[in-house]
Formats: structure tokens, sequence, C-alpha cells
């Protein structure tokens, strides 16, 4: 009752009651109490009413014991799984979506999941050896492969082209992938080959030839080690332009000047796994110090390298070395490429502000309730706190828009994202100014603060910082 509405669609707020019924916004305007019977009454007085966050780049497993109560302290009522070439399974050595997503559709979950298919996973269900191009027939399985996990409800298919074994996959591959996709209408959501400054505009070219078939979308979109407003603008550029030419072509950005990923990124594409890294050791030794130094260096140092986990986890690479009395690069090669994760503070705050503030590239966290980074709990608060009312980079308006009409229409999600008759009601209740983003990198797991309710399916999920018993969540499926 009596709350501003920001509908989500980037207009400005209007004063309005809603309601809901059966899990549906069943009506918006003016309510006369007198007249109608109210299970339960909000007082939103002051306050806004928006719809609940979507976070197109999220991880973490909702089927295990890990709460993702921090998704809902910052707002978020979905998140799409399924990330950077890995989509989630019921056993490790079992690489379908589908089982889990039957496991999911039967659990009662704390927020709304929707998936992408995995394409390294798909990969991996069809036997193709890492290192190898899939032939005819293995391709063939991966496409029928995909083809089950659309008619399924996936909302597309994300790539981890960093990553093995998505690094093996070559044109041909991706070309046949990205022709089913645009068959569903569906998003190939990709982390690209390589986000450093001298090799973004290859990788989005890259992705912007598979704009030919199908929605494209960049994750994470960061140039790293790359400075400055204008090297911003023109990585944006070059996405208008793609979009201008006809293209449907949309990226993510989380609010943060440090990434998060696995040590493996600091190794060469030959030293990535743990057998390539062994042999390299045997064989390549000199070369990989060297790479390591290298890539070390570039990447602003070894200060600026944060582990995670592992052994050294809180310490910076520097220190670690330190502590050991070795050298960084000793250091990592006795970790080796999966030995740990990291923060690595690579990115230039102006340039990636450009990205944040931009009116059409969407916030997401790249997050999960486990990562040690704050982007798992703070981003969608951040996002408000620190560019809508303190720098006021961003309205509220369109931050909101960023946060839940902009995913929502870009990935399919048809019946969310919109304060409007007919929609779900996953709705968020708050006071812009008390918002606060708590998680720091010394403290990551600290818990958003200001997002008083939030409703998820029509049910409270989230009240005065307190998870309710709800469960509201399910799995969603693209219609
Ligand atoms: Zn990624």
């Amino acid at each position: 009752m009596h709350g501003s509405v920001l509908d989500g669609s980037g207009s400005e707020t209007f004063k309005a009651d809603l309601l809901v019924r059966d899990g549906k916004i069943v009506f918006i305007g003016e309510v006369d109490p007198n007249r109608i019977k109210a299970e339960k009454v909000i007082e939103a007085e002051g306050k806004v009413v928006t719809p609940g966050f979507i976070d197109v780049h999220a991880h973490g497993n909702p089927l295990s014991e890990v709460s993702f109560r921090s998704f809902l302290a910052d707002g978020t009522t979905t998140i799409l799984l399924g990330q950077d070439g890995y989509h989630p399974s019921i056993a490790a050595s079992q690489f379908s979506i589908l089982p889990w997503m039957e496991a999911a559709g039967e659990s009662s979950l704390e927020l709304n999941v929707a998936l992408f298919a995995g394409h390294g996973s798909l990969r991996r269900q069809a036997q193709i050896p890492d290192e190898s191009a899939p032939n005819e027939s293995q391709l063939d399985m991966m496409v029928s492969h995909l083809r089950g996990a659309l008619e399924n409800g996936c909302y597309g298919m994300s790539t981890g082209l960093e990553y093995v074994p998505g690094i093996y996959a070559q044109k041909p591959e991706l070309e046949a992938l990205a022709e089913v996709l645009g068959e569903y209408d569906a998003v190939m959501s990709s982390h690209m080959r390589n986000e450093d400054d001298d090799a973004i505009e290859a990788s989005i070219g890259e992705l912007l030839d598979l704009g030919k078939f199908c929605r494209i979308h960049a994750s994470h979109l960061k140039v790293v080690y790359g400075k400055g407003t204008a090297r911003g603008k023109e990585i944006l550029a070059l996405l208008d332009s793609a979009g201008q030419s006809g293209m449907k072509v949309s990226a993510d950005v989380y609010p943060y000047i440090a990434s998060y990923t696995g040590i493996g990124i600091l190794f060469p594409k030959w030293a990535k796994t743990q057998t390539q890294f062994e042999k390299a050791l045997k064989t390549r030794k000199k070369e990989l110090e060297t790479y390591l130094h290298n890539r070390v260096i570039k990447r602003n140092g070894p200060e600026a390298t944060l582990f995670g986990s592992g052994k050294y986890a809180g310490k910076t690479l520097a220190e670690a070395a330190q502590q050991e009395g070795i050298s960084y690069v000793e250091l990592l090669l006795s970790i080796g490429p999966q030995g740990a994760s990291g923060a690595y503070f690579i990115m230039d705050r102006e340039l990636q502000d450009t990205f944040i503030t931009h009116p059409e590239l969407m916030i997401a966290s790249d997050g999960s309730p486990t990562m040690l980074h704050p982007r798992g709990h703070g981003t969608m608060a951040r996002i408000i706190e620190r560019y809508v009312v303190k720098e006021k980079s961003l309205t509220l308006a369109s931050a909101v828009y960023k946060m839940s009409g902009l995913p929502a229409s870009t990935m399919g999600i048809k019946d969310r994202g919109l304060l409007q008759k007919g929609m779900v009601a996953d709705i968020l209740v708050f006071r812009p100014e008390s918002i606060k983003e708590k998680a720091t990198f010394s403290d990551p797991y600290q818990l958003s603060e200001g997002f008083d309710q939030v409703i998820v399916n029509g049910r409270l999920a989230w009240d005065n910082q307190e998870l309710t018993d709800a469960k509201a969540g399910r799995l969603l499926r693209r219609k």
C-alpha cells in the first residue's frame, strides 16, 4: 500500500497500491482497503516498490545445503545458473542437465532459478576429448543434447572459452550450436575467449560473428588492465554498432574492479589442466616460469592477486610467496593451475564505470553464496548505494531497469521483471537511502541491508533481514 512504484521498464515512479493473488499481480492502482479483504498488507509509504532483481550470471548449487539468502538480502529473486560453459548436474560423472532440472523442479527453492545449458558440459556429455574438435557424430550429439535442454526449458547456452574444455572450441562447432539457439530465439551467453586489453576486440568479434545465428550476450564485460573512459566507450561502440545493424546483442557487468576465478587463469593454454601442467613442468619449465612471470606483471603484479581458497586464502600472491621465502613464480608452480582460486585486481574503475552506468547494460553478480568475493553478497546493493544514491551516475529507475526489466526481456523471462497486471509477483519494497552493501574483500559474507520485503512468487521470502520459511522459489522453464 501507498508505495512509489518503479515498474522495471525504466519509467519514473508513480504512486499506487498493488494487489497480489495466487502469486500474480492482479491490480495496480488505488485500492480502497474497506472494500478489499487482504490476508496481509505491507505498508510502503515513503518507500519504492520494484520488481525483484534478475541476476543473469550467478553460481552455486541451490540443491545443496547452502542457503541463497545472500541473494534475497540483496534484492535478487531470480538467478540464472549454468554459466561459463558448465551447467549443473546430479553427479560429477554425469553431464546431462535434465536429471538436475527434474530434481530442481520438485524441490522447494529459496528463489527462482533459470538455467543455461553449458557448452563445456555438452561437450563432455558428447564424450569429446578435451583437446580435439568434435567429429560429425559427436557434433550431432552435442546439437541433440542442446535441443533437449532447450525443449525442457533452458534459456540458452553459456560458453566458457577461456576455460577447459571451451578453450578448444572452434568456429564450426560454435556455429552449429548457435544455429540451434537461433531456432529457439535463445541466447548464447559467453565468457569470451580473452578479456585482456589487447585481445578484447578479437574476443568480441568472435562473439559478434555468432550473432548472425542467434542472440548473443557478453558475460561480465571487462577489459583486463585496460584504462580510462575512452577505452570503455570504444568497447561499447562495438556492441552498439552491432546492435544497430540488427543483431540482438547484450552484455552484463558486475560493479567491482577485481575478478574472481581459478588460479588457472594465470597459466598458459598448454598448462591449464593438472596433466598438462605436470607435463609442462618436465618439458617446458623455463618457458612456463617466464610465462607466469610476465602474466602476473601484466596483471598488476603479485600484490593484485588475492587468494580466496586453498592454503593461502586471504593472502595476496606476494604475501604468500614472502611467507614461504620463495618467488611468486615458484609459489604458483607449487600450487598448480587447479590448486586455488582468487580475486584479481585487474580492472580500472573509470573504464568499468562506463559499462556499469550504460543504460542498456545489465547488472549481474557472477557471484555465489560461498564465493570469497563481495559480489556474491553485495552486487545489487552496491549499485543502489554507490551509483544511485551516492554518486548519482544512475537514476533509480535506470538501475532498477538494468536489474529487472532489461534482463527479463533479453533472456526471454516473459512473465517477470516488470510490475504489471498479470505478471508474476516477484516484488521488492525498500527505501533507496537505506540500502547498504556490507560485504567486503576481507569480509565477503556480510549480507546486504535495506531490502525490507522481498516477495517471491507472491510470498514473503525475506522480511526485515530475516529469511522466512516460504521457500517460494521455483525452477523457471522457458516457454
Ligand atoms: Zn565467467
